[in-house]
This record gives C-alpha cells, structure tokens and sequence, in this order.
C-alpha cells in the first residue's frame, strides 16, 4: 500500500491535509507549492505542525520532487477547475503516483471535458496509477450521501438538495467568485464576464449521482442570485455594508426524459446568522417513499474536506490503475 504522501499545493486545505496526514502517522516525503512565501520553508512551518522544523522543504518545482520521490499518494489541492490542474495530476501519474484531488471538477471529470478525463484515465493505466477527487460538496452533501439515502428506496423519482452555507472562514480568491463585497450591479457584470461564478461542482453532483442511477440527464438549467444583505456583516476577510452582496444563491435543476428529476439549491453567504439563518444541509428524496434529513449545522466544507482526502489513502490504493469515482469505492470511511 501506498502510504507515503506528497502535499501538491498548501495552502488552506493542503495545509489542513498535512496536519491530519501527519495526525494519522503517514509520512510526508514531500510538498510543492511555488508560493515564494512558502517555498524552501520547511513543511512543519508552513502547515502549522507541532515541530516548525519537520517535514520536507517545499518545493517550487513539482518536476523534480515528483520525480526523486519513490512510490506515493499525492494529495492535490490547487484549484478548482479541470483546465487548471489536469496537467499538474497528469505529471504525478507519470512519476508513478497515486492522486486524490479536492479540485471541484476532480470529482467526477467527464462532466467538465470527457477529452481531458478520457486522458488522465488512460495516463493512471499506463503507468499502473489512480486519480480520484473527493471532497464535501462536490463530492459528500449533494451527492454522496443522498446516494446513500436511496438504498431503502424501490424506485427514485425526485431528489431535492439543499445546502446553506457559511463562507466567513474562505479568503479573498473564494469570497469573489461568490460576488461577496459586490454592489448588486456589480454582481451582475460580474456573472456576465464570468468573474462571479458561484458554486463549482453543481455538473459533477449531478453527474455522479446520475451515473450510479442509471439516469441520462438531458439537461440542466442553473441560475445564480445576489444575497443581498440587510445589515452590516464582517468575517477576518471582508466587511460589507447592508445593501452589498453577502453572497450567492446558485440552483440548478436537471432534467430527465422532459421532467424534473432533480433540484440543487446553494446558497452561499458570509455570517449567514447575522439575519437569522442557520446553516444546514437538507436532503429529500421522493420515489416509492420520501425519505428526508436535515443536518444542521452544515457539515462543515473545509475541515470535511480535508478529512474526505486523507481518509481516501487507505481506500484509493486497493483500487485499479486508472480514473477512479468516488461511487467505485466502498465509502471511504476514516480508518485510523
Ligand atoms: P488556496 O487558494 O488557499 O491554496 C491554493 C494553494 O495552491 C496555494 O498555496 C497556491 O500557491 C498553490 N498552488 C497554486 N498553483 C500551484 C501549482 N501549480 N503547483 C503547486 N501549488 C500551487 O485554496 P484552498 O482553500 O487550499 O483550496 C484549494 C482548492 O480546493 C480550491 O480550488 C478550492 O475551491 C478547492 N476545494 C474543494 C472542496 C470540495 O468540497 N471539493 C472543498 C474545499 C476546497
């Protein structure tokens, strides 16, 4: 079993990634991140760990530490978008390495570019490797575990998926693809030259869930609204006044054989609680029965997210060389 890890990218969740990795004995052999604040600093610094001097150096250049680093899992935590990262996960299939990537799109790839995916696939078999993404959402609250809930089920009709957030712990780079901080004009421009983008991962969730259903989704329509705030609201990132946007309410809806198979709603805001909300995710599933649960507060994104990675290792290295989703393995459970 692979049980050596390389950190690809350390910034909040690498960094929360290599504080748990370290927590369940794995042993680091190295970290990349080109970040000049972080680079040629040892690991234990950068992530915050008990001993500022453990671990590896970080290094700029993922080339040679992917290649003087024998047989490991690489936990990758870069970016969101396909585009973005397939050429980082394919070199870490090339040097030999398994790959689990918290990238929204990672998730289930082939909804973003079946061409991209179709490659990483075959680069993992042909070199014996495996590359899977994981995370909360996509990758648990909206798909994963509404899967789960269907196992009592005869037959699946509806599924109606709900998950209202808080974003006070993100930073800037998140806080503006939700239009956090904008005028309401603003956000619209924003929606128009593709700068506010609100939730990645709503074609993957459904995608994914689809997939194991056995459903083919003819279409799926999204729309994205300001969350206007009535009152001030302040995180460590961002202070906005009322009448700014605090957030970004994202649906989409997907179609099947002309009808409504499925309802996602993400409304994503900063200090939620200021006018009396509370976070939760909420999943109602209608078919022979209704099946529906509320977990509040939201099950949280980042600490989540990080625990679904590395709680993957143990699972990812019994799997086949090549792409693997997350619907492939038996639920990967903590196993520590
Ligand atoms: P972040 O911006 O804090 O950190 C990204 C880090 O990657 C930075 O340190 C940066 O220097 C580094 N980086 C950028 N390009 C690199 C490259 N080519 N090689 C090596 N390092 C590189 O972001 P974060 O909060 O740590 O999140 C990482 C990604 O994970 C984001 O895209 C986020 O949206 C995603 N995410 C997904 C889920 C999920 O549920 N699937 C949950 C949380 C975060």
């Amino acid at each position: 079993m692979a049980q050596d890890i390389i950190l690809f990218g350390l910034g909040a969740m690498g960094q929360r990634m290599a504080r748990l990795a370290v927590a369940r004995g794995y042993r680091i052999c190295a970290a990349i991140d080109p970040d000049p604040a972080k680079a040629g600093q040892p690991l234990g610094r950068v992530a915050g760990l008990e001993d500022g001097t453990a671990g590896p150096l970080v290094s700029a250049d993922a080339g040679a530490a992917l290649a003087q680093t024998p047989r490991a899992t690489v936990l990758h935590a870069t970016g969101s978008f396909l585009r973005d990262v397939a050429a980082q996960i394919e070199l870490c299939l090339g040097h030999g390495h398994d790959v689990i990537s918290i990238a929204e799109e990672m998730t289930l790839p082939a909804a973003a570019d079946p061409a991209i995916a179709a490659r990483l696939d075959a680069i993992a078999r042909q070199h014996g490797t495996r590359v899977m993404g994981t995370g909360v959402n996509p990758g648990f609250a909206m798909d994963v575990l509404a899967l789960a809930l269907t196992v009592p089920m005869e037959r699946v009709d509806h599924l109606h998926l709900r998950r209202v957030n808080d974003l006070s712990d993100f930073g800037p780079t998140v806080l503006r693809g939700q239009g956090v901080g904008l005028s309401p004009e603003a956000f619209e421009d924003g929606l128009r030259t593709g700068r506010v983008v609100g939730h990645v991962g709503f074609a993957q969730s459904i995608a994914l869930i689809a997939r194991h259903l056995c459903w083919t989704v003819e279409r799926i329509e999204e729309t994205r609204a300001p969350i206007v705030s009535g009152v001030a609201r302040e995180t460590p990132h961002m202070q906005i006044a009322p009448g700014q946007v605090a957030g970004c309410l994202h649906s989409a809806t997907a179609y099947r054989d002309g009808r409504e198979v499925m309802r996602l709603e993400h409304p994503q805001q900063i200090r939620p609680e200021a006018e009396g909300q509370r976070t939760s995710d909420t999943l109602r599933i209608r078919g022979d029965q209704v099946i529906e649960m509320t977990t509040a507060p939201e099950i949280p994104g980042g600490a989540g997210t990080a625990a679904a990675a590395v709680n993957a290792v143990a699972h990812l290295s019994r799997a086949q060389p090549g792409l693997v989703h997350l619907t492939d393995l038996p639920l990967t459970v903590p196993q520590a």
